[in-house]
C-alpha cells in the first residue's frame, strides 16, 4: 500500500557525502536535523522539486509539511501554503523561523502595517514560505500580489476541506480550483489526512488533481495503542486513565456535548488535572486563550467537541480520548492520530456505551439532508460500532477501513487482552421476547434499562408500578450479570438486530430480530476481558510531572534539567516548547549526553539554526548535571 513499501531503493544513511544525496536531502539534514526521509516523503519531494502536482494522502503525524517545505526550500521562488488554520499560522511560522527558514503569514487576523511588511517581504525575495487563508486568494489584490512574485508551488493543506460532505466544508477551498489557471506551471501539492476512498476521489475532482501523482501512504500509526472500552462512569474511568498512565501528560478528550466539555472539564480540574474546556460555543477569545494555554504549556488537558484540533501540530499529545461514540471512523481515526506525532508511545482511549447508539440514531434521524444522506450517516456510525464490537485486532478493522490490509498488531486492546466471541443467541432470544411481550400483552415500549431488571427479576419501584413482574419472562436471565445484558443490548443494535426509538431510546423489533426470534440466526458476541489491557506499567508509580517512557533512570535528571532549560527559553521568546525542541530530541540528547557541538549537531531534530543559537546552552545544561 505504502509507496515505501515498494521503494526498491536504499534509504540513504545519515552524513553520507553531497554527491550521495539530493538537495533535498542535505536541506532535511540541515535545516530540519533529521537523518533520513520517511516513508514516500523522499518520493513525493523528488516529484515536486522537479514541478509535479501530487496529491498526497498520509495519516495524521505521518509528515507532510515536509513534503511542501523542502520543495519550497529547494525550488526558486517563494512557496505558497493554503490553510485554514488561521489561529495556528503563527505558530507554524514561528516554528519555521526558529529552524532558520524565511516564513511569513497573510491572514485576517493582521493589521495593515504587518501585512505590508509580509508583502514587501514577498516582492523582494525574502521569503521562502508564505501562509496564506483560503479567503486571501477571492481578494484581487491577493492574487495581483501573487503575480508580481516568484512562486516555486502551491500547497492545499487540509485539502479535504474541500470535500463538501464533510464537517470541515470551507467553501472558499472550492476556488483553489482556479489556480493552476492562473499559474499553470507552479505545481501544486495538496495533502490530508483523510483517506476514505470517496474523500480522496472528491479532493482530486475539486481541485482538478486527477492528473497529478497521487501518493496514498499506510496510514497506521503504530505508536498510538487503541483501546476502546465499555462504558459506565465515563468521567472515572478517563480520571483513573489520566492517573494510572498519564499523570502530567498532555491530552485531548472529545465529548460530543458542550455541556459535556463543561463538566468534564470542571470535573477534572476539580480532581487536581489541568484541563481547559474548547468548544463553539465559548466566546473566540476565551477559545484562542485556552488553545494557546494547551500549545504553550506542558501537560495540559484539552477538553473539546470536534470543533477542536484540526492542525493542532503539537507534537507531544500523549493520549486521546472519547468519552461519546464519535461519528465516524474517518474522524475517530483523525482525531485520535493528534496523539504522538513525535513517534512516542501514545494512547487513544474510547469509552461506548449503549446509550451513545440510542444518541446517535437520534441525531441521525433528526439531521437535514434527505434520506441517502440520513443513509450515509447511518452507514458511517455502523463502521464506527463494528470497531467497537470487534474481537480482533482494532488496528487491523481500522487500516481495512482505508482499504489497507494488515496482520495483529500487538499494541491494542483486543491484541493485548484478547476478547472472546460467545454463543449469544439464546440471551438475544429472550431480550427479543421481552420485547415482544411488552409490546403484545401490554402494549409497552421500554429502554434497556427496565428490560434487563426484568429480565434479572429485579423488584424496583418501576418494575412494580407497571406491574412487570409478572411477565413471563420476569427472572429468565440471571445466567447474566447486569452489566454483560447491557452488553447484549448494546451488540444486538449494532448488529441491527434491535433498533431503539424516540426520546427515551425505547428499544423494537427491526425486520431481522424475527430471523433470531425464529432460531433461524445465530448471534455471536463479543464478551469483555476481565481486565481491560493496562499496556504501561510502571507509569502509575511516578510522582509528580510524568517522563516521556524508555528513559533510561540516570538518564530522568538530565531531561528535566533539559525540560526546565527549553521552559525558559520557550517562555522567554513567547513560543510553545515544542519549538525549541521536541521531547523526543531532549530525550536523546539526555541519553546520549554529546559533549561537543559536532556531537550535538548529530542528534535528530538539531539542525544548523537550532545549534548555532542553542547549542552552547545545552552542553551547559548538560554539563552542570
Ligand atoms: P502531519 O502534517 O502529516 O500531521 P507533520 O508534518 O507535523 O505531520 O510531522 C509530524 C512530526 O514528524 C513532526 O514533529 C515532524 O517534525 C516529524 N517528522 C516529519 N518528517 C520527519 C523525518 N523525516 N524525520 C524525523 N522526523 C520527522
Ligand atoms: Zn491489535
Amino acid at each position: 500500500m505504502s509507496a515505501a513499501d515498494t521503494d526498491p531503493r536504499p534509504e540513504t544513511p545519515a552524513g553520507a557525502g553531497p554527491e550521495a544525496g539530493s538537495e533535498a536531502l542535505r536541506v532535511l539534514h540541515r535545516v530540519f536535523g533529521y537523518d533520513s526521509f520517511r516513508g514516500s516523503q523522499q518520493e513525493i519531494i523528488d516529484h515536486v522539486v522537479a514541478g509535479g502536482d501530487a496529491l498526497v494522502l498520509m495519516p495524521t503525524g505521518g509528515g507532510k509539511s515536509l513534503c511542501y517545505q523542502i520543495p519550497a526550500l529547494v525550488r526558486k521562488g517563494v512557496g505558497v501554503v493554503v490553510s485554514p488554520l488561521i489561529a495556528l499560522m503563527q505558530d507554524q511560522v514561528d516554528a519555521l523561523r526558529a529552524l532558520g527558514v524565511r516564513a511569513g503569514f497573510l491572514n485576517s487576523t493582521q493589521d495593515l502595517d504587518e501585512r505590508r511588511l509580509v508583502e514587501a517581504e514577498f516582492l523582494a525575495g525574502e521569503l521562502d514560505l508564505l501562509y496564506l487563508a483560503p479567503e486571501r486568494l477571492r481578494v484581487e489584490s491577493t492574487v495581483r500580489l501573487l503575480e508580481r512574485g516568484t512562486i516555486s508551488l502551491f500547497a492545499i493543506d487540509e485539502a479535504h476541506c474541500v470535500a463538501q460532505w464533510g464537517h470541515d466544508f470551507r467553501p472558499d477551498y472550492l476556488a483553489l480550483s482556479a489556480l493552476h489557471e492562473r499559474w499553470p506551471d507552479v505545481p501544486r501539492i495538496a495533502l490530508t489526512a483523510t483517506a476514505t476512498e470517496a474523500t480522496h476521489a472528491e479532493i482530486a475532482s475539486r481541485l482538478r488533481l486527477q492528473d497529478a501523482r497521487h501518493f496514498v501512504a499506510s496510514f497506521d500509526r503504530p505508536n498510538i495503542q487503541y483501546r476502546i472500552a465499555p462504558k459506565n462512569d465515563p468521567k472515572r474511568q478517563l480520571l483513573h486513565l489520566l492517573r494510572a498512565e498519564h499523570a502530567g501528560d498532555a491530552g485531548i478528550v472529545y465529548c460530543l456535548s458542550r455541556a459535556s466539555v463543561e463538566k468534564t472539564a470542571e470535573f477534572l480540574v476539580k480532581n487536581g488535572v489541568e484541563a481547559l474546556p474548547y468548544h463553539a460555543g465559548l466566546d473566540p477569545r476565551t477559545r484562542a486563550a485556552n488553545q494557546a494555554r494547551f500549545l504553550r504549556e506542558e501537560g495540559m488537558v484539552m477538553v473539546a467537541t470536534i470543533a477542536f484540533g484540526m492542525g493542532i501540530d503539537k507534537p507531544d499529545v500523549r493520549f486521546v480520548a472519547h468519552l461519546d461514540l464519535p461519528k465516524s471512523v474517518e474522524g475517530y481515526y483523525q482525531e485520535t492520530g493528534r496523539a504522538g506525532r513525535d513517534g512516542l508511545p501514545s494512547t487513544a482511549w474510547l469509552a461506548y456505551g449503549l446509550q451513545d447508539v440510542v444518541q446517535q440514531r437520534k441525531m441521525i434521524d433528526t439531521s437535514e439532508g434527505d434520506d441517502a444522506h440520513r443513509r450515509r450517516l447511518g452507514a458511517h456510525v455502523d463502521a464506527m460500532l463494528a470497531l467497537c464490537e470487534t474481537v480482533e485486532c482494532r488496528r487491523v478493522q481500522l487500516l481495512a477501513y482505508f482499504g489497507e490490509k494488515s496482520g495483529p498488531c500487538g499494541n491494542c486492546d483486543t491484541c493485548l487482552t484478547p476478547a472472546e466471541s460467545w454463543d449469544g443467541t439464546v440471551p438475544a432470544q429472550k431480550l427479543l421476547s421481552t420485547v415482544v411481550r411488552l409490546k403484545r400483552e401490554r402494549n409497552q415500549k421500554f429502554g434497556a434499562g427496565q428490560i434487563t431488571d426484568i429480565l434479572l427479576g429485579k423488584k424496583t419501584a418501576k418494575v412494580i408500578q407497571f406491574d412487570h413482574d409478572a411477565l413471563s419472562v420476569f427472572g429468565i436471565g440471571t445466567e447474566l450479570r447486569e452489566a454483560e445484558w447491557r452488553s447484549v443490548a448494546r451488540q444486538l443494535l449494532a448488529q441491527g438486530l434491535i433498533a431503539v426509538e424516540g426520546d427515551y431510546g425505547t428499544l423494537v423489533l427491526t425486520e431481522d430480530s424475527a430471523e433470531v426470534l425464529g432460531g433461524r440466526r445465530s448471534v455471536m458476541l463479543r464478551r469483555e476481558p476481565e481486565k481491560a489491557a493496562v499496556a504501561k506499567p510502571a507509569r502509575a508509580e511516578k510522582k509528580g510531572r510524568a517522563v516521556p517512557v524508555d528513559l533510561p533512570d540516570e538518564a530522568v535528571p538530565v531531561f528535566e534539567s533539559l525540560r526546565a532549560w527549553r521552559a525558559a527559553t520557550a517562555k522567554e521568546q513567547g513560543v510553545p516548547a515544542y519549538v525549541v525542541f521536541h521531547d523526543a530530541t531532549l530525550r536523546e540528547i539526555a541519553v546520549r549526553a554529546p559533549a561537543t557541538l559536532a556531537e550535538l549537531g548529530t542528534v535528530s531534530g538539531v539542525g544548523e539554526n537550532k545549534l548555532a543559537k542553542y547549542g552552547e546552552q545545552i552542553l551547559e545544561t548538560l554539563g552542570t548535571e
